[in-house]
């Protein structure tokens, strides 16, 4: 009896692919599955086809985002995903808004690090009016302080006016991801939709606020549905792309979910960077415990990052990450011209000095990168899987953040 042979996969040509889409051809759905199966063996000269489109749009500089969670926990929502869910068991930082002037404060202290975007963002479904008003204020407040800065409000679901408010307050962009595909969306909240979803990213465009959405990976998604969610990204025509890499968090459904390695997080930024080249692509939450020590080489796929901390979980140290940054050649935005090996240089000798101070226990940016990294933890050291560090410093506590 014959026997039936899977059809044999053409490989792609990477850096062929890139030269047609560099010359306006749009990645296809075939053209997606091969990059995905790219093996291990090939997928860094994958990243290095990629860097082409990356450096063509973006050169060598790093947009450096800081993310202060101006209202922790408490959420009536259920993403699985969501150590702030309802139900959740993690034990986060819980705690209501902000007054203004601390969250212009922690803002102020990310700027300080090389932020030149503030994320500014807040548990729940959607605002209410008088939380539009809240976070109005702190947009004016620190506009007024650091007008360069762009400031990006990530408050959920919109009602009508208010993408247009917080334009008039100052906002430059709003950020709403999609997370996932449309068709696992269902499995992953049962108290919103993904339209709701898409829907609040329009009013954003509309009311003339950038538009920032991405994604969550890691979730089991299929990779036809990971294709189809980086597929309706750039339909949406998202002008920045957040990727981040499931945290499992204890206490959460998703709980002990490890379906990512080093070389498929490069390979689903390099789908994003080849199926939108000329968008900004952030790699987001779980960068540390997910690339490990890939971290610098998918700054050759991405151009953008967070610094520091996430909105309940630690990330890497601050330091490390600028360190991280100039020692790869890549230039944070907004200092260009500066000399990658002087930064460098610098900051050795800061993280030098700080790791000759006498040790602060409840100071978790006091020591450099040896102590503080993530606490102790692995996430930020490149040493193999990590648990989510749960963040106890910068906004809602009195410890300096991670900045
Ligand atoms: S992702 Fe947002 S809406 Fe969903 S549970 Fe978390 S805080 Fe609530």
């Amino acid at each position: 009896m014959a026997t039936m042979t899977a059809p044999k996969r053409i490989p792609v040509d990477p850096f062929a692919l890139v030269s047609r889409i560099s010359a306006g051809h749009r990645l296809t759905v075939a053209e997606a599955h091969m990059i995905i199966s790219t093996s291990d063996e090939q997928t860094l000269t994958l990243v290095s086809a990629a860097g082409l489109l990356r450096r063509k749009h973006f050169a060598n500089t790093v947009k450096v985002n800081y993310l202060v969670n101006l209202k922790s926990g408490l959420c009536p929502e259920d993403c699985t995903y969501c150590s702030q869910r309802l139900g959740s068991k993690a034990e986060i930082l819980k705690y209501t808004w902000l007054k203004p002037e601390e969250a212009v404060r922690q803002a102020g202290l990310g700027i300080a690090g090389g932020a030149s975007r503030v994320c500014l963002v807040a548990s729940g479904k959607g605002p209410s009016d008088r939380d539009v008003n809240r976070v109005s204020t702190m947009i004016d407040q620190l506009k007024t302080e650091h007008p360069q800065i762009e400031v990006c409000a990530c408050l959920g679901i919109l009602k009508d006016g208010q993408a247009a408010q917080l334009r008039s307050a100052g906002a430059d962009a709003y950020n709403h991801n999609l997370n996932t595909a449309e068709s696992l969306y269902p499995q992953i909240c049962s108290t919103h939709s993904y339209q709701e979803r898409v829907e609040t990213v329009e009013q954003a465009k509309t009311a003339g606020l950038s538009p920032c959405s991405g994604l969550i990976v890691g979730m089991g998604e299929s990779t036809d549905q990971l294709i189809e969610a980086v597929f309706a990204l750039r339909a949406l025509n998202s002008d920045s792309i957040p990727v981040n890499f499931l945290m499992p968090f204890d206490g959460t459904p998703l709980e002990g979910t490890w379906n990512l390695s080093p070389l498929a997080c490069l390979r689903i930024l390099a789908l994003v960077r080849l199926a939108c080249p000329d968008k900004e692509l952030r790699i987001a939450g779980g960068r540390e415990m997910h690339l490990r020590s890939m971290q610098a080489t998918a700054l050759e796929v991405a151009n953008s990052i967070f610094l520091g901390d996430y909105l309940t979980s630690e990330g890497q140290d601050a330091r490390t990450d600028l360190a991280m940054i100039a020692d790869a050649g890549f230039v944070v935005l907004g200092q260009e011209g500066q000399d990658s090996a002087q930064i460098a240089q610098a900051l050795h000798e800061a993280a030098d000095h700080a790791s000759r101070q006498p040790s602060d226990a409840g100071n978790a940016n006091s020591s450099g990168c040896a102590g503080s990294c993530c606490s102790g933890a692995t996430a930020g050291c490149g040493t193999g899987k990590a648990e989510p560090v749960l963040r106890r410093r910068g906004a809602g506590t009195p410890e300096i953040p991670n900045a």
